[in-house]
């Protein structure tokens, strides 16, 4: 059993670069950016309003004003704010030179061309030129595309985006007791959750996933299913068949099939059976068979394996929290995984059997880090969260 840095550095030693691609930013939503962007201009372009207001020198907030120009967003300003005059500006229009604030419509009682405020605004109203973003500034750093990271894009003026191009990722399970939702239950059977799970998480981090089937424990129905999966896949995501009892089976067929074992248990909780291996066109995960377990070794393997081939560093992902409660550990030669709420600002442990939980974790806002020979974190001490 090898620690879990030792086993996060050799995912990073085993990764390969794969090939990026340029694609346009509407077909971007989901996929991995590998490039960050840079604003190419200044943002705002120029000081701009933030308010349907008059834009006026600051010192003639009490007097009354000469309206002299309209000016719309799309517009510019043709005159120059002096004492005494108001230019009247709608949001998102550039603010004429001269003008120290701009004060809102809402504020202001305009007739016949003359204007006065009954009340002083506390800022200023304008956006100065450049104040989002200047020139070159970083805009958007790598990582899946969301639909605000598609809005900084347009604003920024990319039509395009570089992506990883969609790995290919098969997934298998394995286990003789299980079937899928449109079959009926036999004592002693269960419905198969990590294969979808496995789909669902590849596809939401911008790969082609495809699912291989329910496996059952054989090692030659194994081997067939592998040997297909890893011919045709980048990733290859086997779940269960990884723990003790299956393990001398599993680790025949890797063998048989030429892959290189590149780490078997990893002293985490859940997750310890995790098996990585690698051949000189793919990888290969066999992830635990129970569904917390599938859901935090993706989480800590598998996506880190696919940023890595990315040319990427996975960013830091937890985030300091107060814990709510006391919270022990009964195996402190583990880094632990605990499902936890956050609310008012703590992490609480949530009501969580073991890592056959999955409504537990599907009830978390994020996995508590308990380190290795931690026995007790009292409450009102500071963990580390991985918001889920
Ligand atoms: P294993 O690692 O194969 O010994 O499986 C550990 C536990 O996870 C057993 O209780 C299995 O029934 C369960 N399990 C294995 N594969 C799946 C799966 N695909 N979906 C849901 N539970 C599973
Ligand atoms: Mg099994």
């Amino acid at each position: 059993m090898i620690l879990l840095q030792q086993a996060l550095n050799i995912v990073d030693r085993t990764a390969q670069p794969l090939p990026h691609e340029q694609i346009t930013a509407s077909a971007a939503l989901g996929r991995l950016m590998v490039t960050p962007l840079h604003a190419p201009f200044d943002v705002p372009a120029w000081p701009r309003s933030a308010m349907d207001g008059y834009a006026i020198r600051r010192s003639d907030q009490d007097a009354q004003l000469s309206v002299v120009e309209h000016v719309a967003a799309g517009q510019i300003p043709t005159t120059t704010v002096t004492p005494g005059t108001a230019v009247k500006t709608m949001t998102g229009a550039p603010v004429a030179d001269g003008a120290e604030l701009a004060v809102r419509v809402e504020y202001a009682d305009e007739q016949a061309g003359q204007v006065r405020f009954h009340r002083r605004e506390r800022s200023s109203n304008i956006v100065a030129r450049g104040e989002n973003a200047r020139v070159g500034e970083p805009v958007l750093s790598p990582r899946v595309l969301r639909p605000i990271d598609l809005a900084v894009v347009a604003a920024y003026g990319y039509q395009t985006v570089e992506v990883l191009q969609k790995p290919s990722v098969g997934v298998l399970s394995t286990g003789d007791e299980l079937r899928t939702a449109a079959d009926d239950l036999a004592p002693g059977q269960i419905y198969d959750s990590n294969g979808p799970q496995l789909v669902a998480l590849a596809a939401a981090y911008g790969c082609n996933a495809r699912f291989y089937g329910i496996v059952p424990d054989r090692s030659q129905a194994l081997r067939t299913a592998l040997e297909q999966a890893l011919a045709e896949n980048t990733f290859v995501l086997m779940s269960g068949g990884v723990s003790m009892g299956d393990f001398d089976v599993t680790a025949e067929v890797v063998r048989d099939l030429g892959l290189q074992l590149q780490f078997h248990r990893v002293a985490i909780k859940p997750g310890r059976p995790t098996l990585f291996a690698s051949h000189p066109r793919g990888y290969l995960f066999g992830l635990p068979g129970n569904p917390v377990s599938v859901f935090v070794t993706f989480e800590l393997f598998v996506r880190r394996l696919l940023f890595r081939c990315a040319g990427l560093t996975p960013e830091r992902v937890t985030v300091p929290v107060e814990l709510g409660a006391d919270l022990r550990s009964k195996d402190t030669k583990r880094t632990e995984f605990v499902p936890v709420s956050l609310a008012d600002g703590t992490a609480m442990p949530l009501r969580y059997s073991g890592s056959s939980h999955l409504s537990a974790l599907a009830a978390a806002d994020g996995l508590l880090t308990v380190p290795t020979g931690t026995e007790h974190l009292p409450k009102g001490s500071t963990v580390d969260v991985r918001p889920i």
